[in-house]
């Protein structure tokens, strides 16, 4: 979701922003801008509505030079996506450009304060307020732009990442955040801003992340300064950055999700790797070793999460309930933080995300915190703000995600919690030693069984010529593969705009079924596990009413495949580890299916990648 970079050195400002913004494209944007405080200092704001391909052709014969600058990708929020709401804006005089990821939730009480005051806008945005009320009070306040951005953050009220450059004022980047990322790189001579670490890891992995209220201020030639709008300095804390480049390329593959697909074999190893001991016999969660009194004792495990995230929680609450015998409630973050939830101070709230940044999640931790529960994190970006603000937690460790409909990151959240779950267990005493080795030993063996079902490609591909055309699908599943249902319907709506629905396959006589005739695609997960027989069942009620099926089943299955329409067959596991496997022929499916329809498959209309707005 929108991105920004900055940069202030001694390069061209230009080319390094534009490649930021290449970098940002994956999380998902419909305008693209630049303000550049150019060598003849003019201050110059260039944008437009569309990609960054759009933008450089705008600029192709515009002023670009300058060694400073800003840039911004806008996912809208207040007003439609245009050039004149695009980012960054200019204040009344031109002589300040502003951009701004995040919503200011008092912008219109402001803004009719403005206007009062014969400020005139361009835009409907709650950007461009900002900045208009930032020129007010530095003009009001005869004060340095720095104090005027102190000033103004203290009258606002929202989430918001910016960075403001000023026309006379070349060397001086002044950024700020709240409840939305920022992140200042640290080079020799030179800074870089991004809203994450993609614009900036090519050239340095030296970096500060900034916390909430935070103010920094970017000089050139000196060290970096960071201040709080309550007007406390603070000592910069310089991190290491985790990211490779090679992570941010295609590396061969048509599509960033392709290759996110295809990467899990590894990026479950290395998810895995150092928490299950070489002789394959135990599992062990830092996170969880720390503060294993907590899990042993906990009254309950309450699951937050969003999208995909929250079907990988549901997989959880299953484990959980399974092997540790806790209580577990799975709960849309967004939902939750309004609904006045019943938090018991030994509760466990697990919050889980890929980027670590979803603004809904990070309110529920906040309510969470507040009612005294002890707070674990699972999610992906490392330094991100959930595992900021948690009191412990694992990482997924799979690397860097770009392609918007999330893949390898939902696997690993899986494993994770897999793992969690027979770390707690095993402390508990609440599975059975033959049972804890048996998943041990099989998850060790998931990545080559994953590898086994990607090799099914081409025919996964051949199979999803067929159902181009499908207006709708119906996804089933039980027990494990449930959550599996959920999120290969996810998958399928995000990225080919068919609309599809996921439910127990038991559901289905309650309603759904009655859709069900002969143009009705229904992917039903039977692989042979507890309750095979009645999943089978199921399925027969959908071929009595002709539906088309399309089975997701255990090798070697003749049963189904005598009725079936379609099936792929992926290799046997134990139950619990299903979803690990049943996930992979979803993800295929859909990426075909979007492919064929000639979807923009990395970038999906309307949605972005890290959801940092409520
Ligand atoms: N709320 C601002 C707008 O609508 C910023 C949106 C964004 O985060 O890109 O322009």
């Amino acid at each position: 979701m929108c991105g920004i970079v900055g940069y202030i050195g001694f390069r061209e400002a230009y080319p390094i922003l534009v490649k930021g913004l290449r970098r940002l494209e994956y999380r998902g944007y419909d305008s693209a801008g630049v303000a550049l405080i150019n060598h003849d200092n003019k201050l110059s704001v260039l944008k437009t509505k569309g990609r960054v391909q759009d933008l450089e052709n705008y600029a192709k014969d515009k002023d670009t030079t300058g060694t400073i600058g800003i840039a911004h990708t806008r996912w809208a929020t207040h007003g439609e996506p245009s050039n004149a709401n695009a980012h960054p804006h200019y204040s009344q005089s031109e002589n300040l450009a502003l951009i701004h990821n995040g919503i200011i939730e008092n912008y219109a009480v402001i803004k009719a304060e403005l206007i009062d005051k014969g400020y005139t806008f361009h835009s409907s945005t709650d950007t461009e307020v900002l900045v208009q009320l930032i020129e007010y009070i530095k003009k009001i306040n005869n004060c340095d732009l720095f104090t005027a951005v102190q000033l103004a953050l203290n009258q606002v009220v929202g989430a918001y990442a910016i960075a403001i450059i000023e026309k006379g004022n070349p060397d001086n980047i002044i950024a700020a955040r709240k409840s939305s990322p920022l992140i200042i790189g640290i080079g020799e001579g030179e800074y870089f801003l991004g809203s994450d670490a993609s614009p900036i890891v090519e050239y340095t992995n030296k970096v500060i992340y900034l916390d909430d209220e935070e103010i920094a201020i970017l000089s050139r030639n000196k060290d970096p300064k960071i201040v709080t709008i309550s007007n406390i300095e603070k000592t910069p804390e310089i991190k290491e950055l985790e990211m490779n480049l090679s992570q941010l390329e295609r590396g061969g593959y048509p599509h960033f999700m392709l290759k996110e697909i295809f990467e899990q074999p590894e990026t479950l190893r290395s998810c895995m790797s150092g928490r299950i001991n070489v002789e394959g016999t135990n599992v062990t969660l830092s996170g969880i070793i720390d503060h294993k009194d907590k899990f042993i004792n906990a009254r309950r495990i309450l699951i937050i999460a969003c999208g995909t995230s929250w079907h990988a929680g549901l997989i959880g609450e299953y484990l959980f309930e399974e092997f540790c015998r806790i209580p577990v409630e799975v709960e849309y973050a967004s939902e939750f933080r309004y609904r006045h939830p019943v938090i018991y101070s030994d509760d466990i709230v697990i919050a889980i995300s890929q980027s670590g940044e979803t603004a809904d999640s990070l309110a529920a931790i906040e309510l969470a915190r507040k009612a005294g529960a002890f707070v674990y994190g699972v999610c992906n970006v490392v330094g991100s703000s959930i595992p900021r603000n948690t009191d412990s937690g694992s990482y997924t460790h799979c690397g860097h995600e770009i392609g918007v409909a999330s893949t390898k990151a939902f696997t690993a959240q899986v494993t994770v919690l897999t793992m969690m779950a027979l770390a707690i267990a095993k402390e508990k005493q609440t599975i059975e030693e033959a049972k804890y080795l048996e998943i041990i030993k099989e998850l060790q063996h998931i990545p080559d069984k994953i590898q086994k079902i990607l090799d099914l490609n081409d025919k996964i591909k051949e199979l999803s010529l067929i159902f181009t055309y499908a207006q709708n699908f119906i996804y089933l599943g039980r027990g494990y593969n449930y959550p599996i249902a959920l999120e290969g319907a996810l998958k399928l709506k995000e990225i080919s705009y068919i609309h599809a629905e996921g439910y127990p396959a038991a559901e289905m006589k309650h309603g759904p079924i009655a859709l069900i005739d002969n143009e009705m695609p229904v992917v039903t997960i039977a692989t042979h596990n507890t309750i095979y027989e009645k999943v089978v069942s199921n399925m027969k009620e959908i071929k009595a009413r002709k539906g088309r099926i399309i089975a997701i089943i255990t090798e070697g299955d003749e049963t189904i495949k005598a009725f079936a329409d379609h099936y792929i067959e992926i290799p046997s596991t134990v139950e619990c580890l299903d979803p690990l496997l049943s996930s992979i022929p979803m993800q295929l499916l859909a990426y075909h299916i979007a492919v064929n329809k000639n979807r923009d498959v990395d970038m999906p209309r309307n949605l972005a990648k890290s959801v940092t707005v409520e």
